[in-house]
């Protein structure tokens, strides 16, 4: 089961006292004496992580564009992707979680309670990005580890239900945190995505998440609520058994939801940005094995070699195509690691066949 958010101290912006999100989350944690703040930037100071992350903010969005794009996504799947953010930061432990480097500098995690001007602004801004576009709420936050406290999908769900206009929520978890979705006025206008890896990397890198087997059961709640499904291997990890471990992951998968059911899927590989490898060995100094196989490349990234990279997204991609022949599958940021740079390059014959 995913695990509980305990904070150990929460601070609030005076701007967002007393608003109903506000209150409602205090309600859950009626032990702590919440701060009132004047100025949250204050508090947007590097800070130790493990600590950081028992700290809760709750503050006022206060910028007029709530939707950011999301380019190197984007390019990745082919369509617009933009970034709704309402949440930054996790309460849960994956080890290579790329927020330990991004949001060094601001790690207090933070939830934004003025969701009715949020929509406010959304229903403006959403006039102008283009139809087909996709907006996610995982890029700075797991979409739905905090939602037993916030409960923001009862706000988010059925507003995209209701848009005349042909885009796409989508929600990224590695949680199985989906019982409020399950009764809500969906439209298929949102799609519920898990995050997988194998059970041994499960285990071994991703604390406080949900098992496997329990996000695959909430993925096949949702797909019996009517929603449809999003899986994304990434990142995949290369480890001994990696491939007899991604194929019996994948057949997990289509044992659990059909291929009618999932939206897309999408595979990419290990990488997080150089500087973030001093922070994953101070915080775990146990999970060494994490690091196995990374290479200090041109890029600013750490991952695999260009062939490891390929051959585990080559291989992977033809597990999922032998099950699911006309499945939406990406390989997201690979141009990013310059490896989609030709029509005859072996990664664009896997993912197109
Ligand atoms: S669930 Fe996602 S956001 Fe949370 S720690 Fe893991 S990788 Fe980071």
């Amino acid at each position: 089961m995913t695990a509980p958010f305990t904070p150990t101290h929460i601070y609030i912006d005076q701007a967002v006292v007393n608003l109903p999100l506000t209150n409602k989350i205090l309600g859950y944690f009626p032990n702590i004496v919440p701060q009132i703040v004047d100025d949250p930037k204050k508090f947007k100071e590097p800070a130790e992580m493990t600590w950081a992350k028992k700290g809760l903010m709750l503050a006022r969005h206060k910028a007029d564009t709530v939707l950011k794009s999301f380019d190197a996504v984007g390019e990745s799947c082919g369509r617009p992707v933009y970034s709704l953010d309402i949440i930054s930061n996790c309460h849960l432990e994956c080890t290579y979680c790329i927020l330990q480097s991004y949001l060094a500098n601001n790690p207090m995690i933070t939830i934004f309670t003025n969701i009715e001007e949020i929509l406010e602004k959304l229903d403006h801004q959403i006039k102008d990005i283009p139809d087909n576009a996709i907006i996610g709420t995982g890029r700075i936050a797991d979409s739905l580890a905090l939602d037993p406290i916030t409960n923001l999908s009862s706000h988010l769900v059925p507003f995209f239900a209701g848009l005349q206009k042909n885009v796409l929520l989508e929600f990224k978890t590695k949680s199985d945190s989906v019982e409020n979705l399950l009764t809500l006025e969906h439209n298929q206008k949102t799609i519920v995505s898990f995050s997988l890896n194998p059970e041994e990397i499960q285990e071994r890198e991703e604390f406080k998440t949900a098992t496997i087997e329990e996000r695959l059961k909430a993925a096949g709640r949702c797909a019996k609520a009517g929603y449809k499904i999003g899986f994304h291997l990434d990142p995949m990890i290369f480890h001994e058994n990696w491939n007899k471990n991604y194929r019996r992951l994948v057949e997990n998968i289509f044992e659990t939801v059909s291929p009618e059911q999932i939206a897309w899927m999408s595979l990419g590989l290990l990488r997080f940005p150089a500087r973030q490898q001093t922070i994953m060995k101070k915080r775990f100094p146990k999970n060494a094995a994490i690091h196995e196989g990374l290479e200090h490349t041109h890029l600013p990234y750490r991952t695999y070699s260009k062939n490891l990279r390929e051959e585990m997204l080559t291989t992977v991609a033809s597990f999922i195509k032998s099950r699911a022949p006309k499945v939406e599958l990406y390989f997201c940021m690979e141009s990013e690691m310059n490896l989609r740079s030709t029509t005859a390059n072996p990664l664009s014959v896997a993912i197109n066949q």
